[in-house]
């Protein structure tokens, strides 16, 4: 990954300022622009956009000074261009400091978030990976692999849930980089691309637990275990966090060990649950919790569970793959256990059902009526209306034809777009207002290689296929 590169210790510059500055300025701009890209979008995807973007634009202040244009012409293809723009007004907010420093990039993060599209996220991939403060990252990775060292059963994107998880990441983070004993240092950024990754990679919706460092700190893996292993005893008297906690839902027992083992493979953290799936998390009598299957003996770890609102997860990096470390790891389950498990682990952390997205009927930038009030005439109508709002000058509205309508689905909405073709009879100069508003002409010839969102592309090829 072209953005990945050694961590620049100021310690190694000293008396080099202002160059210094200079380097280390360009580094966070380099995370900012590649965690951005990086949101929704595949790493492969991201690598080839990143490396043109960095070469048309190797600094905060050239990306500042491109026209708004260029930079859309540049994202094409990436998708959900908001993320370019949102990228342009924040260099171009960075340049209009007027804070004398050679490194117009802050390495706090409140300062961080100060700068428009820079969200908490972002601001402690920066701070950490850059700049090598101790500051958590919390994307859906790292909140799956917290939830599940944790054992927390409970919605990861509700707030509740979301602050402990932040509380959790930052209390690591501190943890491993020595805070506030020791300085800055490679060890955040390390340690937060550590985590984001395991998460992408080994401890998936569908997790490779056999294949995880910290398999011997997960508290769901040893629940899974001794679920799988029906070791289990029917009374105990050490106290499980779901007796305890206030952040869990209530997990039955009896119908995990029925779970069905696809359960998971959903690329997406935030998958809906299938209907089949025998998984009760109603609020019950705590007749069958997880802690009936735990004794004194049994318990995988025999130290006082965390209390989620002071969060106590052991920041003990797990040792590398040696000899000695393997002889401390679980004796490897068979395939069998080794699926049981993972089953019981991909129900971690919660996952709610999606809720139904609303629908909309639309022009360009325009919505219309809801879909039963809408007749042909009244989309020709509505087409006409806007084409005039347009202020066209002495361009006349000719021959107008409706060619059709098509289906966009959103995140968060599904769009009905209705492509309405307008004649217009005299001659078309210039371009059509100013600033972001501004429209231009543009030779159906060169349509090709302008710059469209997703769906506004589907209907230019539904104009150009008739
Ligand atoms: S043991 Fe399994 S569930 Fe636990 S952190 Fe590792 S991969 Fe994730």
């Amino acid at each position: 990954m072209p953005w990945r590169k050694k961590w620049l210790d100021p310690a190694e510059h000293e008396g080099a300022e202002p160059e210094f500055g200079k380097v280390l300025e360009k580094r966070a701009y380099e995370v900012w622009v590649s965690e951005v890209m990086l949101q929704q979008t595949r790493v492969s995807t991201v690598i080839p956009y990143f490396n043109t973007w960095i070469s048309k634009w190797p600094t905060v202040e050239a990306l500042a000074e491109a026209s708004h244009d260029d930079v859309l012409a540049v994202w094409k293809g990436l998708g959900y261009y908001s993320r370019a723009t949102r990228l342009h007004d924040g260099a171009k907010a960075v340049l209009a400091t007027t804070d004398d420093v050679p490194c117009k990039i802050p390495s706090a993060v409140d300062a961080l978030q100060k700068i428009p599209g820079i969200g908490r996220y972002t601001a402690g991939a920066v701070s950490s990976i850059a700049f090598g403060e101790a500051e958590p990252v919390l994307d859906g990775n790292v909140a799956r692999v917290l939830s599940r060292q944790l054992g927390l059963y409970v919605d990861a994107k509700d707030k509740k849930s979301t602050d402990v998880l932040w509380d959790v990441a930052g209390s690591l983070v501190k943890s491993v980089a020595g805070y506030p004993e020791q300085g800055r240092s490679p060890v955040p950024g390390q340690w937060n691309q550590a985590l984001m990754e395991l998460g992408s990679t080994i401890c998936t919706p569908r997790p490779k637990c056999e294949e995880c460092p910290i398999q011997r700190t997960c508290r769901v893996y040893a629940e899974g275990q001794i679920l799988s292993t029906k070791k289990a005893a029917v009374t105990t008297d050490v106290p499980d966090i779901e007796d305890a906690c206030t952040l869990c839902l209530q997990l039955d027992t009896e119908d995990l060990a029925t779970a069905p083992e696809d359960a998971g493979d959903d690329d997406e953290n935030d998958a809906a649950p299938k209907p089949a799936k025998k998984r009760k998390t109603e609020q019950k009598p705590p007749a069958n919790t997880i802690s009936n299957y735990f004794t004194s003996r049994t318990a995988p770890n025999p130290k006082p569970k965390p209390d989620p609102a002071t969060p106590t997860l052991s920041t003990e990096a797990a040792p590398p793959a040696t000899e000695s470390s393997n002889k401390r790891k679980t004796p490897p389950a068979t395939p069998a256990q080794a699926k049981a498990i993972a089953t019981y682990c991909s129900l971690f952390p919660k996952k709610m059902p999606k809720k139904a997205v609303p629908e909309e009927d639309a022009f360009p930038q325009q919505t219309l009526l809801p879909a039963d009030q809408l007749t042909t005439e009244v989309r020709k109508a509505t087409a006409c209306a806007h084409v005039e709002s347009l202020g066209l000058g002495s361009l006349d509205v000719g021959e107008v034809r409706e060619l059709g309508s098509l289906v966009h689905v959103f995140t968060h909405l599904k769009l009905t777009m209705h492509v309405v073709h307008v004649g217009l009879e005299g001659a078309a100069e210039g371009g059509i207002g100013e600033g972001k508003t501004a429209r231009k002409w543009v030779e159906e010839g060169d349509m090709g290689g302008a710059t469209l969102s997703t769906g506004m592309r589907r209907c230019w090829e539904l104009v150009a296929g008739t």
